[in-house]
């Protein structure tokens, strides 16, 4: 096998991410054979059915034993438990990466457990919807989208390579970063919007003079686009903030001297700072849709998926 391409790989958690990879991984043919597992027994049963994993064991360690490549795809907070359950079953030689938002306390939590001649290699996805489980994944959640590998210093280069070429077959651009620099940017990009964004939404349902009906009938202008992701899982996302304390604080910090600055000007009818303020947001938005990170749609671009397997429409 070369090339980003395994025997046997192990996914360890079926939502989302897993059952996306799955799905990625067959589009390319990269995988001889996908073994699964998760948490319920109806999640296990449900994945087969959809038939992007070709077996599903009961466990972490069945599923990874003879893997060459696992990847654990459940929330941050469950990586070291399970590195420590599949430790044993690791062969020599196998991969062991992850998909998790952060990365500091990914390599705390699992690099004690990876025995010596297995290579521990983290990555991160940046992709995704807000929508779990099973039935949400589909073969082109990492086309044109950035997978973030961290490896350790001295890491096997073969074995980088190997699941970088994986991730760049699954449709992905490949970045390097250290794990501290990536959980600093994700702040930035992803955790602080997502507590914003739950924070919006949690504001308006504690504001009693607006109903809830007012909130859903006029949430187009604005409410709907900057809180879609306030329905992502809440698992996973307790997991990232516990998981990025420092990062997500000192963004929060910075967030709070702007939000402050902006306060201050409308208080003293500061228009010109204002409308510098929105302008350089505005350039910058574009830019993002330029670098085809999204699209102009107010909806970017994703409605509920009908098949599974299939992208959005
Ligand atoms: P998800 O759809 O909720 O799926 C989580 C999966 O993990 C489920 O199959 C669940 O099994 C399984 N699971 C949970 N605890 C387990 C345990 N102790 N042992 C075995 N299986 C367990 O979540 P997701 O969106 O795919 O996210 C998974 C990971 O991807 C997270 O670490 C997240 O940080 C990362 N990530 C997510 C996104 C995103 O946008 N969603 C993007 C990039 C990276 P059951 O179904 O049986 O409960």
């Amino acid at each position: 096998m070369s090339d980003g391409e395994f025997e046997r790989v192990a996914l360890v958690g079926l939502g989302l991410i897993g059952s996306s990879i799955a799905w990625a991984a067959k589009r390319a043919g990269l995988a001889g054979h996908i073994i699964g597992t998760a948490r319920s027994e109806q999640t296990r049963q449900t994945s087969l059915r959809l038939g992007f994993v070709d077996s599903i064991a009961n466990t972490p360690a069945e599923a990874a034993r003879n893997a060459d490549l696992v990847i654990l795809c459940t929330p941050v907070g469950t990586y070291g438990g399970l590195a420590q359950e599949i430790q044993a079953a690791l062969k020599p030689g196998a991969i062991i990466s992850d998909v998790g938002s952060v990365k500091t306390a990914v390599v705390r939590d699992i690099g004690p457990f990876v025995a010596d001649g297995v290579h521990f290699i983290p990555a991160h996805p940046v992709a995704g919807t807000e929508y779990s489980g099973p039935e949400s994944g589909f073969a082109e959640l990492f086309d044109n989208r950035w997978c973030i590998l961290t490896p350790p210093p001295g890491a096997d280069r073969a074995a980088v390579r190997q699941l970088s070429r994986f991730w760049e077959r699954c449709g992905s651009n490949v970045d390097f970063m250290t794990p501290e620099h990536h959980d600093l940017v994700l702040a930035v990009v992803s955790h602080l919007p997502h507590l914003i964004a739950y924070n919006m939404v949690g504001t308006a349902a504690d504001l009693e003079q607006v109903t809830q009906t007012e909130v859903i009938k006029y949430s187009a202008s604005g409410f709907r686009d900057s809180t879609r992701i306030a329905a992502s899982d809440p698992t996973m996302w307790r997991d990232i903030f516990l998981n990025n304390r420092e990062a997500v604080l000192e963004m929060l910090g910075r967030f709070s001297e702007n939000i402050s600055a902006l306060q201050r000007a409308i208080r003293w009818g500061d228009g010109e700072a204002l409308f510098d303020a929105f302008s350089r947001t505005r350039a910058i938005r574009k830019k993002i849709i330029e670098a085809g990170q999204d699209t102009a749609e107010p909806d970017f671009g994703r409605t509920a998926r009908k098949t599974p397997g299939k992208p959005a429409s």
